[in-house]
This record gives C-alpha cells, sequence and structure tokens, in this order.
C-alpha cells in the first residue's frame, strides 16, 4: 500500500506533516508524520476522518451550469470546455465592455498553499482586474497590531514552549485550533509548568487549566494593563531589558498604569481580585514566560488595542528576551518567500482593491466601473463574511457573472453562474508555509483528483492561457513554481535549496534565540508614534466597546467548534454529526430569565435579522454571552447563519472585522 507524504493544507496554524496511505486509488488511512517534530505522529480528529472528505459523496464532479434562480441550488451538469468557454466569453465581454476592474477575482484560505492560492490571485493581478484585501474577515487586525508593536516578523516558535516556565493561553482555543501545541504544552505541565487560559469560554484547555479567568469579552487590554500595574507595584520589572529593547514604557508607567488597580481591573474584566493577583504573581516571578495570543480578542471595535496590549506585556518582564519566552501570534512573518513571482506576475503596480470585509457592499454598491463578473475559489463568504445577508443580496444580483471552485456546493456556489469542481489539498502538489510554526514543506498529492476536479493551479494555467497571458509562471509545474517563490526570497528561508525541499521532508525556519522587534524604532513600542500618525492612541489602554448601545441584550462569542471548525468541514457527514446540531449557548441563568429550556430551538435576532439554532444551556460561558461554535451553513440550521447578525464595521487596526461586537437577543423559535 502506497504511503504519501504530504501536507494537511486546512486553514489551521498546526501545518501538520502528514501520511496518507492509499490502495486502490483511495485514501484509507491518514496519519500524523512520527518523524515531524510538531506533528509528533498525529493528525487532529478532523483531518484523521479526511478520508471521508476527499470520498464524500457530497463532492462535485463535474462543471455545473445555473439553471435556477440564484441562491436555490439547481443546476445542470455540462463539460469542463463548455464552462471554460463560458467563463472566458462572460470575461472577455465585460472587460470589453466595462473594463478589467469589472472582474473580482480571488482565492482565499480553504486552501493553504502558496501556489494553488497565489498562482490563481497572480492570475486576475496580470489581467488587471480589481483585488481583494483577504484577511479582514481573519487576521488583519491582529497582524496590523501586532506590527504597530513588534514589527511585521513572527513570535515566539511554538517549540520554544520546551524551555518555558509559565504558558499563558490567552483567547486561543487550543483543543480546537492548535492541538499539537497543546501536545507541547502537557509535556511541559508534566515537569510541573504551570498553565493559565484567559478564556471568556470554559474551553476544553480552561477545565484542566492551573488558573482559568473568564475575561469579560474585550477587556483583555485592561487585564495586562492591571497586571503591570501590580508588576510594577511590586518591583517586578526588568527595568535593564525595559530601557534596552523597549520604548515609551515610562510615560505608560506615568500617564496609564496607575488607572488599572487591582480593583479596577477587577471591575473592568469581571475577574475576582485574586486570581488577578495570582496572574500577576505567577507572571512575575517566570523568567520564560511564553503567552499564546488568539486571533479572537482582535475581533471587535478596539481589537487592535486589545492585542496590542497583551503583546507588551513580556516586555515588562524581559521575557520577550529569553527563549521559551515571550509571545506567539503568528509566524507567517518568517518565511520571506518571494511570494509575489505567483501574486504578482504581471499587471499594474496599483489597481481597485476591495476588502473583503466589504464585499457584500460592493457588490451591491460599487461604480466606476461595478462589479460585473466575480469569480471565487477557496472561500464561502456566504457563510463566514459578516453582513452575510447583504453578500447573498449582492450574489443574487441577475447581472453578476459569478464562478466558484470548489469541493463542494456551498452556500455561495448556489449563486454561482459556472461551478467548477476543484480538487482537496489530497489531490494537489503545492508547497506550504505555516503560520502558527516554522516548517515549510513540499506536499504531493497523494491520489488521483476525484470526478473531473481540478486544481486551482490547473485552472488558472488553462484560463491564463486562453484570456492570452504569456508569463511564464502561467506554465510552470509546481516543482518550478517553488523556485520562483525562493528566487529573491530574503530572510531565513535562504538558507534553503528549494529543489532539496521537494523531497517532502519539513524544514524549519524557527528563531534560535529572543524575540526581534521590527519597528520603526527597532524596540517593542509602548509608545507608537505610528498609531498616533493614524490619529489612533499612540499608548495602550482600555475603554468601553464603542458599539454597545448600552441595552441589556446578550453578547455574541462565536468560536471554532471542535469538529466544524471552519465550513470547510462541512462536507463531511461524519464531523457533521460529531459536532452536533449548530447551536447557541446559554448560562442557566439567562436561559431561565427568557423561559428557555436545554434542547430547544431558538432564534437569535437583532437589527440585522435572525437565526434558527438549538439551544444548550451551560455554565462553561458568563451570564450576558450567547456563545455559537462553529460556522455552519444554513441547510444545516432551522434558518439562517449566524454571521447575519454581525456587521461589517471596521476594527480600531488593519480594518477587520468586529464579529464580537455584536449584541442580541434570544427568544423561543416559533
Ligand atoms: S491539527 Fe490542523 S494542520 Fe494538523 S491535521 Fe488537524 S487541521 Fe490539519
Amino acid at each position: 500500500m502506497p504511503t504519501i507524504r504530504t501536507v494537511c493544507a486546512h486553514d489551521c496554524p498546526d501545518m501538520c506533516s502528514i501520511l496518507a496511505h492509499v490502495e486502490n486509488g483511495r485514501v484509507v488511512r491518514i496519519e500524523g508524520d512520527p518523524d515531524h517534530p510538531f506533528t509528533a505522529g498525529f493528525a487532529c480528529g478532523k483531518v484523521n476522518r479526511d478520508t471521508d472528505l476527499v470520498h464524500s459523496p457530497e463532492r462535485l464532479t463535474t462543471p455545473l451550469r445555473r439553471s435556477g434562480p440564484k441562491g436555490e441550488g439547481r443546476f445542470t451538469p455540462i463539460t469542463w470546455d463548455a464552462a471554460l468557454d463560458e467563463i472566458v466569453s462572460n470575461w472577455e465581454r465585460v472587460m470589453a465592455e466595462s473594463g478589467p476592474l469589472a472582474l473580482l477575482g480571488y482565492a482565499y484560505s480553504a486552501h493553504q498553499g502558496q501556489i494553488n492560492r497565489g498562482l490563481t490571485n497572480g492570475l486576475f493581478h496580470a489581467l488587471g482586474c480589481s483585488r481583494l484585501r483577504g484577511g479582514t474577515v481573519c487576521d488583519s487586525c491582529a497582524d496590523a497590531a501586532w506590527a504597530v508593536t513588534v514589527g511585521d516578523i513572527g513570535g515566539a516558535d511554538p517549540q520554544s514552549v520546551h524551555a518555558s516556565d509559565l504558558i499563558v493561553s490567552w483567547s486561543s482555543d487550543l483543543h480546537a485550533t492548535n492541538v499539537h501545541l497543546w501536545a507541547a504544552i502537557e509535556k511541559r505541565r508534566a515537569a510541573g509548568v504551570k498553565l493559565v487560559v484567559i478564556d471568556p469560554r470554559r474551553t476544553r484547555s480552561a477545565r484542566v487549566a492551573d488558573l482559568w479567568l473568564p475575561i469579560r469579552i474585550g477587556t483583555d487590554s485592561a487585564l495586562a494593563l492591571g497586571v503591570m500595574h501590580i508588576l510594577v507595584r511590586d518591583g517586578r520589572l526588568d527595568r535593564d531589558y525595559l530601557a534596552r529593547h523597549t520604548l515609551g514604557f515610562d510615560q505608560v508607567e506615568r500617564e496609564v498604569l496607575p488607572r488599572f488597580t487591582p480593583e479596577a481591573t477587577a471591575a473592568i474584566t469581571g475577574l475576582p481580585l485574586a486570581d488577578i493577583e495570582t496572574l500577576a504573581n505567577w507572571y512575575g516571578a517566570a523568567k520564560t514566560s511564553f503567552i499564546r495570543i488568539g486571533f479572537g480578542l482582535s475581533r471587535f471595535t478596539d481589537g487592535g488595542q486589545n492585542l496590542r496590549t497583551v503583546a507588551l506585556l513580556p516586555g515588562v518582564t524581559g521575557a520577550y528576551g529569553r527563549y521559551g519566552g515571550g509571545a506567539l501570534l503568528a509566524t507567517a512573518a518568517g518565511f520571506e518567500l518571494n511570494y509575489n513571482a505567483l501574486r504578482k506576475p504581471s499587471g499594474p503596480a496599483e489597481t481597485r482593491t476591495i476588502n473583503h470585509l466589504k464585499l457584500g457592499q460592493a457588490l451591491r454598491e460599487l461604480n466606476d466601473p461595478p462589479i460585473r463578473a466575480l469569480f471565487i475559489a477557496a472561500n464561502n463568504p456566504a457563510v463566514t463574511n459578516p453582513d452575510t445577508a447583504g453578500i447573498r443580496g449582492g450574489l443574487a444580483r441577475a447581472d453578476l457573472f459569478t464562478v466558484v471552485h470548489d469541493p463542494f456546493m456551498t452556500e455561495t456556489a448556489k449563486f454561482a453562474d459556472i461551478v467548477l469542481p476543484a480538487t482537496t489539498y489530497l489531490e494537489t502538489d503545492d508547497f506550504y508555509r505555516a503560520y502558527g510554526t516554522y516548517y515549510m514543506q513540499y506536499g504531493q498529492r497523494a491520489v488521483q483528483p476525484q470526478g473531473e476536479a481540478w486544481s486551482n493551479h490547473r485552472l488558472t494555467q488553462t484560463l491564463a492561457a486562453r484570456m492570452g497571458l504569456t508569463d511564464p509562471v502561467f506554465q510552470m509545474s509546481p516543482p518550478e513554481l517553488v523556485k520562483e517563490l525562493f528566487r529573491d526570497a530574503t530572510g531565513a528561508v535562504t538558507a534553503f535549496d528549494p529543489t532539496a525541499l521537494l523531497d517532502g521532508k519539513a524544514v524549519s525556519v524557527g528563531p534560535q534565540g529572543g524575540q526581534v522587534f521590527r519597528t520603526p524604532s527597532g524596540k517593542l513600542e509602548f509608545y507608537s508614534a505610528t498609531l498616533a500618525k493614524q490619529g489612533l492612541p499612540p499608548m495602550p489602554d482600555w475603554r468601553p466597546d464603542p458599539a454597545h448601545v448600552g441595552d441589556d441584550r446578550l453578547r455574541l462569542l462565536t468560536t471554532p467548534g471542535y469538529f466544524q471548525s471552519h465550513t470547510a468541514f462541512s462536507g463531511n457527514a461524519f464531523l457533521r454529526e460529531r459536532e452536533g446540531p449548530p447551536h447557541a449557548v446559554l448560562h442557566p441563568a439567562d436561559a431561565a430569565s427568557r423561559g428557555l429550556t436545554d434542547g430547544q430551538r431558538v432564534r437569535l435576532s437583532n437589527e440585522r435579522g435572525e437565526v434558527g439554532l438549538v439551544l444548550r444551556v451551560r455554565d462553561e460561558i458568563q451570564p450576558g454571552v450567547v456563545l455559537v461554535p462553529g460556522q455552519r451553513p444554513d441547510s444545516e440550521t432551522a434558518g439562517g447563519t449566524v454571521n447575519m447578525l454581525c456587521a461589517d464595521d471596521y476594527t480600531d487596526m488593519g480594518e477587520g472585522a468586529t464579529y464580537q461586537s455584536t449584541w442580541l437577543e434570544v427568544s423561543a423559535w416559533t
């Protein structure tokens, strides 16, 4: 039985190396690569079942042309040739009549491969089309806040936790999104190292933590400042490190910290005073404290300020200066590959950019020219974007020609004129670099494309030829494209020969010392002149969420599901069943005050719409919060998808999404 070493391409920080066992052209078993130090021989409970995903009876097998109203999901099979003819003739017509900006095309993050994703985006750049500013529904706020504080550089290596003497999981549900870091943490805990979990929800890791702080949503910056206040009070700062490697702490100490007394911090965060003191005591005593920062704490109005303040904390004790200490948000900036070789092979230096978060508004309102043709790969914005109803309104436009390339019939694909069957990662070659570890790796396909599925790579190159593009990347094989990614690359990746990487073994570019800062000052910036220039508070602080109008409705908390971390897993019936029906979780006190009981169908509603889910009554969240795990398509819910309730407003930094600045009411579903 052939065994293929490849890479899990799901949108997940771990980026596991996996072994796919193949029998008679089918993937029959998947396991984690035992030779990969971080994967450590196990794949997560979701990907163990990707055999079902690849061979799912729900896979699209042929190109389809819409035969019913947009959104209804009625299609007729057509040949690839007919589909490509129709796509190219529509694109040529739209571009001739309205110019290339009338076409918006993109591939997003359901497939993490640099080739399949990058080359598709390169096609539309070379054509001079409107481009998507991706990431704004996910990480752009967090990344901007990190960059302005630490710099455009990766954080601590997750493998360095073997040298950590305190581990803090801050707004990161490790069992859902970072299981291999959890495994490394468990080893440290066996050696007596304490784990603190700061999360509004009693997650699986919170249940077993040495200290769980069920923080009020959006008050993490206040907690970080409260801890700094106690460290100053108790003389537990590393003044030498602060003087040499940070900028502006003295001003923060004078002007901000006096307001964040333990009592004030407890009142803002909803945490017991004693627990705040315990956290500060442990943090002050540690030399190599490691904070895993989750993106979730950036997804509300002041999300950038919130995340930036937490990222400053390791500077106070000097933990950033020691291997094993510091903070990890993401590692992607540690791979300085020549991405533009694929993403911008030719075309204009600048073009019209559409914020992913505002896709609905752009489809409905943009003029000069309006978007008349849309191509989407590896993305399901009709479920995952905020303002989901607005997106669907735009997708329903009769004069919009939409193409969706996906392995499954998604809610978005139901609005398409042409749907094209896409391969999964197990059916295509690609090159990967992680965003939660420092590994990069070439992954071979394990089996032939199923049905008539095509990879993004094949589709892009075919469309490029038909559209008359002659850039060499549109004729190159995946191994040749890997060489392009390394041509003119900079930084740590240049230590590797791309040809040698084609054997499929993972290599690490992980830093071995303390944190390097790439801010304008070259230091950790407690005071940011960049933020001051943008009219934002230059120093860390906290204020109540200005999006809250002061009523007593419930605050929404959306998190990844343990078996449905995002919609790319919804094509797997086994995982859907493991996750259970799409549900909302209320604290018993909130359920009782509304006369609601466990298991009944409930309506989540606000001024933007309503969604029907099953109610679970649990004390895993605090009163005042409604938790909705997983992003589930309408077909599984009693009606709608939870992101319909979220506005498309911007965060304070990075023009990101404010999913957690959503207030709503829960009532019986009638
Ligand atoms: S933990 Fe993440 S990277 Fe690893 S197998 Fe699961 S989804 Fe893939």
